[in-house]
């Protein structure tokens, strides 16, 4: 993509999921970007902001082992250089975590007449697919010490009696984690203070002439009223929606549920992210596999596995199943006395975007369907761990016409479509 640094630009975002929003932030930070001569308008469809899909709903894992490697090896650097830059301890969350596979049998609770295996109402059980590609697990069988269980010292809110192994998954300071919805946020205020507009409304298409963009039609959410606003770039960044504006895009959307814990303020909850192996009590043979996250402020994310429900037309209909969230709840409970003396906060349910034919995301320009249109979609289970990659390589594709800041070819939207 072809494109002069003072040639005045009107870049208009589609989505302010963590991709969009990180985007904005960017693209506001590239050297060449002057408030007075580029504007950039991110859309977002739910009337109550940015992050209310998967970017506000999402665990907040982020590793240097996360995939794909292009992406990842600019992205974590660009997580600890924004919370170095805006204090992302106290502002999104940033620390660093342990991080590991946990095997071991849940207990049996007192109510527990049903312990279903987390799956929503929307149907087949499908896999979030994070420790694909992560070597082994080296889970052993039925050490008795809390030693030979691997567990580490400090990890003291899981019960060592129901623990069969625990195995670190990476090495210190190769994990750490943000507040998916504080994160996102917090790039699109930081984006706004540097001359960035965020509009509440639903972008219902891409106007292309001459081979390209032209223009994005929006509604706004509060009047209905509609606009077209006039585009030199459109960054298609609306996650399990994108294809609703470019049906060829080969996305699709798989439905997982989440839910927040409050433990007893008591109670030391160690900063560690679990991707557990539950043995069901009295249901040989069933396993489940919630991912539990510690978060500041003694704050537990637990979440379950996907489903085939339908992707509703807007974020804020997506319809959540309680018995899903209670499985959940029950399911990590059965593991760990400290959760389960805590009090359920959220119960919410979110899209994750996945690429149909596998691999992804698709990031870059797609100059074969219109000059100036840019996808940045499908970042499957690692959206929040790629974002400020995704979104540094966008501000470069769009201010100075190609990506420097790392190879990216393998993700370009003409490999898929
Ligand atoms: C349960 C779960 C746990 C996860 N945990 C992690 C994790 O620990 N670490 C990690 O790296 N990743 C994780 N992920 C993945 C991560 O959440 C996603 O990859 C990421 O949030 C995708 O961001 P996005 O901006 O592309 O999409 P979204 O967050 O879905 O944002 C897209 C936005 O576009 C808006 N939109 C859609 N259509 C339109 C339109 N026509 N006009 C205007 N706006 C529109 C939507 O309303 C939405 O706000 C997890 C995902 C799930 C489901």
């Amino acid at each position: 993509m072809k494109s002069n640094a003072d040639s005045p630009k009107e870049i208009v975002i589609i989505g302010a999921g963590i991709i969009g929003c990180s985007t904005a932030y960017q693209l506001t930070r590239h050297p060449s970007f002057s408030a007075a001569t580029t504007t950039i308008k991110v859309i977002e469809a739910s009337k109550h902001g940015p992050a209310q899909g998967a970017s506000g709903k999402a665990g907040g894992l982020v590793a240097k082992w996360a995939y794909p490697k292009e992406l990842v090896d600019i992205s974590f650097a660009e997580h600890v250089k924004l919370a170095k830059e805006h204090n992302g301890q106290d502002r999104w969350g940033w620390r660093y975590v342990g991080c590991g596979s946990w095997e071991g049998k849940g207990a049996i609770l007192p109510e527990d007449a049903d312990f279903s295996d987390g799956v929503g109402a929307g149907g087949r059980r499908k896999s979030l697919e994070k420790t694909f590609g992560l070597e082994g697990g080296g889970r052993k069988s039925d050490p008795v010490s809390r030693k030979r269980k691997g567990l580490p010292d400090d990890l003291l809110w899981v019960d060592e009696s129901l623990t069969h192994s625990y195995s670190p998954m990476a090495a210190h300071g190769d994990t750490a984690q943000v507040h998916p919805f504080l994160f996102t946020n917090s790039m699109m205020d930081l984006a706004i203070e540097k001359g960035a507009e965020l509009v509440l409304g639903r972008a219902t298409s891409l106007n292309i002439s001459d081979g390209k963009v032209t223009s994005v039609d929006i509604t706004h959410n509060d009047s209905g009223k509609r606009e077209t606003l006039s585009a030199t770039h459109v960054i298609l960044a609306a996650g399990a929606w994108s294809p609703s504006l470019l049906p060829s895009l080969p996305i699709s959307a798989t439905r997982a549920h989440s839910i927040t814990i409050h433990a007893q303020p008591s109670v030391d909850i160690a900063p560690y992210v679990l991707f557990t192996e539950i043995a069901l009590p009295e249901r040989r043979g069933l396993t489940v596999s919630p991912e539990i996250y510690a978060r500041p402020g003694n704050e537990i994310y637990a979440c379950g596995p996907g489903d085939d429900s339908l992707l509703p037309k807007n974020v804020d209909d997506v319809i959540l199943d309680e018995v899903a969230c209670e499985s959940i709840w029950k399911h990590v409970s059965s593991i760990s006395p400290e959760l389960r003396a805590g009090t359920v906060g959220k119960r919410q349910a979110c899209f994750l975007p996945t690429v149909e034919t596998g691999g992804g995301p698709i990031v870059g320009a797609a100059p074969h369907i219109a000059q100036g249109l840019i996808i940045a979609t499908g970042h499957t289970c690692w959206g929040i761990s790629n974002a400020p990659g995704t979104a540094k390589a966008l501000s470069e594709l769009v201010m100075d016409g190609h990506i420097q800041c790392a190879n990216l070819r393998k993700l370009e939207p003409s490999n898929y479509l």
